[in-house]
């Protein structure tokens, strides 16, 4: 039941509502969170990164959420939660296939390894189940749930306070006062007509659309002699986010521990109308493009329907802001949705979270400080956006692509190794967002004025960008060991700080 009034109304009980309604809770907030579904449901976004992990982490240490170290790591959630869905994620692989479609000219794999073990390893979430659990956390902790709820309307009122009309599916009405509301609705952006916030384009941006769903037998890459992988990779190589990338798109396979697949593509509209990728019979046509990748679906079994997005990228102008004095915020993703190449959409939300739940609880949410969370998320949102494009725009040539993704690894070790290490300040927002040096060098490469290599260097602490590697790059401590001095330490003060901690323990 949603009591008349509350501190603050969250739409949306995706993970990102779910979470952030705990984090409030726990605090003692009086929380009321709506969804217009039902759990368990189907959503997209599977596969997480470091820095999501630790964010869970820390939202478990900082907020006293114990139960979110179980998500962190494959390890904990295994052994703590094995009835939710989950697939073990070693790292990021991709292969790289020619406009010719031919078999033969398939490149890589390039496969960096995002942990050294697999008791510490990043995971792929079967979102049914994750969100599920952590909505009954919510209830659990005190949040007040109504689901196959719509919100009707959203009216300030002369308190500076929003009165919230909602109706169940039951054909029940409800009124809620609330000092505070938040979208959490994800790509639907449940409040954006409410708060007058509209739609804008990326800058410089693929038109992209996408098309996804879930399978069975799907042949692992490793045993496929078109695919492949040498017997210097750091992982079993379909143990990770597995990626096919290819003129105009690219495709992730994220496979679970019971085998099932996720899969799914990102393409530009140009390749996607060549195909008539939307249409019947679209996945095996673009498929047929690629001998390789037909291949390893020769036997699959789709056991969902399928999803679309058209188009892919969406972004509003607004993040948050008052109306009449009465102050709502979007969390990242119901803001914008760039594409999930690099997974970076969990972090999104999470940084989004990380931001926006001290201004609740301290209720310092005047215009001037949601100003400022605006601004951090549209600096992330600019920063993955731009990143993005430019691997769209390397897609054809895969050599170009790898000196590409180096940015995303450089960026998400060093945020990684400074949040463990307590420098949290040194790596500012997703893709260091708010690093202008980071960027500027990023320019520099795209503008043929250095490369990768030069570029990283000053935040390349995991032995990036090195040829001697072959695209095979490991997680090693050695090489963080090696590069203490970017972060402020000596070798001895950096080989004392691993040596002590939980997190450089991984089998
Ligand atoms: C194809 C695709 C692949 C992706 N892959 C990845 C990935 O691998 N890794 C990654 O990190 N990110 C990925 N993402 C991004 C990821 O899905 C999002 O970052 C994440 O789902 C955001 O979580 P959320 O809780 O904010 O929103 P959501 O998960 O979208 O949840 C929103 C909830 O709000 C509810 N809702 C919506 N409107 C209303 C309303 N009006 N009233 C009430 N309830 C409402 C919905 O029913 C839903 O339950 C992917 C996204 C897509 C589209």
């Amino acid at each position: 039941m949603i009591p008349a009034q509350v501190d603050v109304l969250i739409v949306g009980a995706g993970f990102g509502g779910s979470l952030l309604a705990q984090i409030l809770a726990k605090s003692g907030m009086q929380v009321a969170l709506v969804e217009r579904g039902q759990h368990p449901r189907f959503a997209m976004g599977e596969s997480t990164s470091p820095l999501t992990n630790l964010l869970l982490e820390q939202f478990a240490q900082d907020y006293d959420l114990p139960h979110l170290n179980h998500l962190a790591t494959w390890g904990a959630w295994k052994a703590n939660i094995p009835d939710v869905g989950v697939g073990l994620k070693r790292g990021f692989t991709y292969y790289g296939h020619p406009a010719d479609g031919s078999a033969t000219g398939v490149r890589g794999p390039l496969a960096v390894a995002a942990s050294p073990g697999n008791s510490c390893a990043d995971t792929h979430w079967l979102r049914s189940d994750v969100d599920t659990w952590l909505c009954d956390k919510a209830i659990d902790m005190g949040v007040h749930y109504s689901d196959r709820t719509s919100v009707t309307s959203v009216t300030p009122d002369t308190d500076e306070r929003w009165q919230v009309a909602l109706e169940r599916i039951d054909g029940e009405c409800i009124t809620v006062d609330a000092g505070f509301i938040v979208d959490a609705g994800g790509r639907t952006a449940a409040l954006a007509d409410h708060v007058g916030a509209k739609s804008i384009p990326f800058a410089d941006y693929p038109d992209t659309v996408a098309l996804y769903s879930h399978f069975d037998d799907v042949a692992l890459a490793e045993e496929l002699p078109q695919l492949g992988a040498p017997e210097t990779a750091p992982y079993p190589i379909d143990w990770s986010a597995l990626h096919h990338v290819f003129p105009g798109g690219w495709m992730w396979m994220l496979r679970f521990d019971d085998n099932r697949v996720s899969a799914g593509v990102s393409v530009e509209r140009w390749l996607a109308m060549e195909v008539n990728l939307l249409e019947d019979g679209g996945w095996e046509r673009l498929l047929a493009r690629m001998p390789a990748v037909e291949k390893q679906f020769a036997n699959a079994k789709r056991v969902l329907p399928w999803m679309k997005a058209d188009p892919l990228p969406v972004r509003l102008d607004r993040v948050a802001g008052t109306l009449d004095g009465a102050a709502w915020a979007f969390l990242p993703s119901a803001t914008a949705f760039i594409d999930p190449l690099y997974s970076t959409g969990f972090s999104l939300t999470l940084l989004g979270i990380e931001r926006l739940a001290p201004l609740l609880l301290s209720g310092k949410t005047s215009p001037s400080d949601l100003a400022s969370y605006e601004a951090a998320v549209q600096r992330d949102i600019a920063c993955v956006a731009r990143f993005i494009s430019a691997n769209f725009a390397a897609f054809p040539d895969f050599e170009r692509f790898t000196d590409v993704s180096m940015f995303y690894f450089a960026a998400a070790s060093w945020s990684e190794i400074c949040r463990r290490i307590g420098k949290r300040e040194r790596a500012p927002g997703m893709l260091l967002s708010g690093d202008s040096a980071f960027w500027q060098g990023f320019a520099d490469f795209l503008d043929g004025k250095c490369t990768a290599a030069e570029a990283i260097a000053p935040w390349n602490i995991a032995g990036l960008a090195d040829a001697q590697k072959a695209g095979m790059y490991p997680a090693n401590l050695s090489d963080v060991i090696n590069a203490a001095d970017k972060l402020g330490l000596t070798q001895d003060q950096m080989q004392d700080i691993i040596e002590k901690a939980d997190w450089a323990r991984c089998d």
